[in-house]
């Protein structure tokens, strides 16, 4: 099966020339698909019948289904629970900041990191996404948006899975919502996120796309950051660390570090000394996030004065840290949660 939301405008442009279309036809499918958004192939009506047919012979295209919607009554923030085509769920998210609107999408069905704190996780990876499906869970919320004549400003590679484990299908899906013939979401206005996969992070150095990187640290020593995250055993700080001074210099981008706030694990001020000393020859920002509760997990998040305790820490030593404002608190907004829900009522 092949994905008209995956092609990229060049990708799309040698299918046509292949069945003897002109290259041009590649702008107008562009146009139809992101600028005018429409929702079938049929109403791309610039096209001769002769060439809709075999595109839709071809590509499949609208393959995302609503199984859940929930709008949180706080902040607007709105979450998605899609069934893909072969009934497999994913989560996508649209929250709404005082700077813009961002989406968060998910790059694979489940996820193989095995993050103690994190739901995504709990079944394993199911599959990984194709491009086409990553690019189509944004269309289809800029299409909700448009009918308040809103658009989206960021996206954040933030839902399920681990978008660097899906490097192709993740890095497609860039390609294709930058073009300037379509969404033309700026290359800084989206954020990759990691576990430290560090031959990918210097792949992505390497291949210079501007993306902002954020790395999911959660802990400034090794021996707390294995328990935490099993990535680290294959990845530990001091080479993670190394990688990301080298997406600093190749790219020139300030790195973005996560870090959730679990009570009594990662939480005390000498954890934020230690974070601010290993961060110090590194320009970047740390987000401070309270974990997210996950029944399955049973981590508490810390309280929120120790977590303001822990940012005035960092903030004391010369470390630029923000705490993440909570979105969709009512609505189960957080990473895997709607997904599990889901299966558990499936199951039980
Ligand atoms: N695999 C990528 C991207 C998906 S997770 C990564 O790990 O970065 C997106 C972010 O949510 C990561 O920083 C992850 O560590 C964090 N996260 C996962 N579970 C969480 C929870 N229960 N509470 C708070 N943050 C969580």
């Amino acid at each position: 099966m092949q994905w008209l939301y995956g092609m990229t405008r060049q990708t799309l442009r040698e299918w046509l020339e292949r069945q003897g279309e002109p290259a041009y036809r590649a702008e107008q499918i562009f146009q139809w698909l992101y600028k005018k958004r429409v929702g079938s192939i049929a109403e791309m009506t610039n096209l001769s019948r002769n060439l809709r047919d075999l595109l839709a012979q071809e590509f499949a295209m609208g393959t995302l289904a609503v199984v859940r919607k929930q709008v949180s009554q706080k902040d607007g923030t709105t979450k998605f629970l899609f069934a893909l085509h072969d009934g497999d769920t994913i989560e996508t998210v649209i929250m709404r900041h005082d700077y813009g609107i961002s989406v968060c999408v998910s790059t694979q069905v489940g996820c193989k990191m095995g993050c103690k704190f994190c739901a995504s996780t709990l079944g394993g990876l199911i599959r990984n996404l194709h491009a086409g499906e990553i690019v189509e869970q944004l269309v289809y919320c800029q299409r909700l948006l448009d009918t308040a004549g809103e658009r989206v400003s960021s996206v954040v590679l933030m839902g399920s899975g681990e978008p660097l484990d899906n490097y192709d299908a993740a890095m497609g899906f860039v390609d294709i919502v930058t073009d300037a013939g379509g969404l033309m979401i700026g290359q800084r206005h989206i954020t990759v996120s990691t576990v430290g996969l560090i031959p990918a992070i210097r792949r992505l150095a390497d291949e210079r796309r501007g993306v902002t990187l954020a790395v999911s640290l959660h802990a400034a020593d090794d021996e707390t950051r294995s328990r935490m995250m099993p990535v680290n055993k294959a990845y530990n700080i001091a080479t993670l660390m190394e990688a990301c001074q080298y997406y600093f210099r190749v790219t020139g981008r300030r790195i973005s570090f996560e870090y959730a706030l679990i009570n009594g694990h990662n939480d005390s001020l000498d954890d934020a000394r230690r974070l601010a000393e290993l961060l110090r020859p590194i320009p970047c920002h740390v987000n401070l996030i309270p974990v997210n509760y996950v029944p399955e997990r049973n981590l508490v998040r810390t309280p929120a004065r120790q977590i303001q305790a822990f940012a005035d820490e960092l903030g004391k030593l010369g470390q630029t840290a923000t705490v993440r404002r909570e979105m969709g608190a009512d609505i189960a907004a957080a990473c895997g949660q709607l997904r599990a829900e889901h299966s558990g009522e499936r199951s039980g």
